[in-house]
């Protein structure tokens, strides 16, 4: 039996109202199992060793929803135009680069590296078209421990031609690379990636609704991001009046979907999300990026829509969550104003709420150390935020790193059930 015993003080968010906190406690973990949070060390745990962080924060591992592997490559760069400008002149080429495994070694490392260091345990991924590289990118996951959900994407129209695919080669490279990767990692399993409805023809939406569904995957794709995709959508699948019945005349909208973005969501498409249990992945900091606008996340938590949070890496250019919880309220109020002050603003707890156990939820019992959830823990040192004249609470403490933290102030971080 693998026991964890981590003393310090204890943050999360078991509801989003609020924080619950147990200063200078004990998190017990038998074999990846929470088996409580307490003042006391009971009895039974006295022979196993603890882990004293002594005054610093401990929290769950923060979970990125939606984001590029490749993209980590220009993060923070032309980031002065609009979503089609931008996936031209940057997406797409650097995209291409990643046929070459030797330059996607450098840039997946390095992106592996950065989503550990920031206290990223969980994620869902897009790689590109290239099958090879989207494997290697899931062996240097695996090896830091960062329980993602990966991509190879699919695109067979309206892309640019180095990146296009036919729709049967697509599939069949998909389908090949599902039966290859689907139970060699322990941390890390495919997902049936579309990139979005522009660029996928009928019947490759089609075949990977039915990869998806022979197969029991996860789907991950954008759903009503942006105006201009809209339209495109609209042209191109007149018969259905929302991005979400297209995905979900393919099959491809289940309780194991996570969507980024939903800005502008119909009546209709916000009803169907929610009885096909999808996950939402709001992506702050890349909405404002693209000038692709304000998703109403107020509305989706009251409908009891899932939602997380994503850094959507290079739309957003950082990887660091607590970026996209502070962002998250920051638009929320911008949000609140456009509604005429009644679409209510984010709290800070509902937003760390986002950040871990909204988006843990699509892992299982992820996001939290409630009972019988997953060891995804980071350990936080905020020595540097506070002088001897500071007289702050703990849920003061833990809202001033959402907001300055780096990846600096973390110093350890447990995933699955163990040190990594
Ligand atoms: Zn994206």
């Amino acid at each position: 039996m693998s026991t964890v015993i981590l003393k310090g003080n204890i943050i999360h968010t078991p509801t989003k109202e609020k924080f619950e906190i147990v200063p200078d406690g004990y998190l017990v973990s038998v074999d990846n199992e929470i088996r409580g949070i307490f003042t006391e060390l009971p009895e039974k745990y006295a022979a196993c060793p603890v882990t004293d962080y002594g005054d610093r924060l401990i929290i769950p591992g923060l979970c990125d929803m939606h984001l590029h592997a490749p993209q980590f490559v220009y993060r923070g760069l032309g980031l002065d135009l609009q979503l089609m400008d931008w996936l031209d002149t940057y997406a797409f080429p650097t995209e291409a680069r990643f046929q070459d495994l030797s330059y996607a070694k450098i840039y997946y490392e390095a992106f592996a590296d950065a989503l550990a260091k920031n206290g990223t345990t969980r994620a869902v991924i897009f790689g590109t078209i290239h099958v090879p590289a989207t494997e290697l990118l899931m062996d240097i996951l695996e090896e830091k421990h960062i329980g993602a959900c990966v991509g190879k994407i699919n695109m067979d129209t309206l892309s640019p031609d180095y990146l296009c695919e036919t729709a049967e080669q697509s599939l069949r490279d998909t389908k090949q690379w599902i039966l290859d990767t689907k139970n060699r990692y322990k941390y890390v399993k495919p997902a049936v990636t579309p990139r979005f409805i522009p660029t996928c023809s009928k019947e490759l939406l089609e075949g990977l609704g039915q990869l998806a569904r022979d197969f029991g995957l996860p789907v991950h794709s954008h759903q009503s991001e942006d105006i201009g995709e809209m339209q495109i959508v609209r042209e191109r699948f007149p018969e259905y009046d929302n991005d979400g019945d297209v995905y979900d005349h393919f099959h491809l909208l289940t309780n194991q979907t996570v969507m980024a973005h939903f800005i502008y969501p119909t009546e209709r498409e916000l009803e169907l999300v929610k009885e096909r249990g999808v996950t939402i992945a709001h992506c702050p900091q890349s909405n404002g990026n693209v000038a692709a606008g304000i998703p109403p996340i107020r509305r989706m938590l009251n409908m009891g829509i899932k939602v997380g949070l994503g850094s959507d890496i290079a739309g957003g250019y950082s990887v660091c969550i607590f970026r996209a919880m502070a962002e998250a309220v920051y638009l929320s109020k911008l949000k609140w104003l456009e509604s005429g002050k009644q679409d209510a603003f984010l709290t800070i707890p509902e937003a760390f709420y986002l950040g871990t156990r909204g988006g843990g939820q699509f892992f299982g019992k992820v996001g939290s150390f409630e009972p019988g959830f997953e060891l995804d823990a980071l350990v936080l040192d905020d020595a540097g935020f506070t002088t001897s004249a500071d007289r702050l609470s703990l849920e003061e403490r833990m809202e001033r790193i959402i907001h300055l933290a780096d990846d600096r102030n973390i110093v350890a971080r447990y995933a699955a059930g163990e040190m990594a």
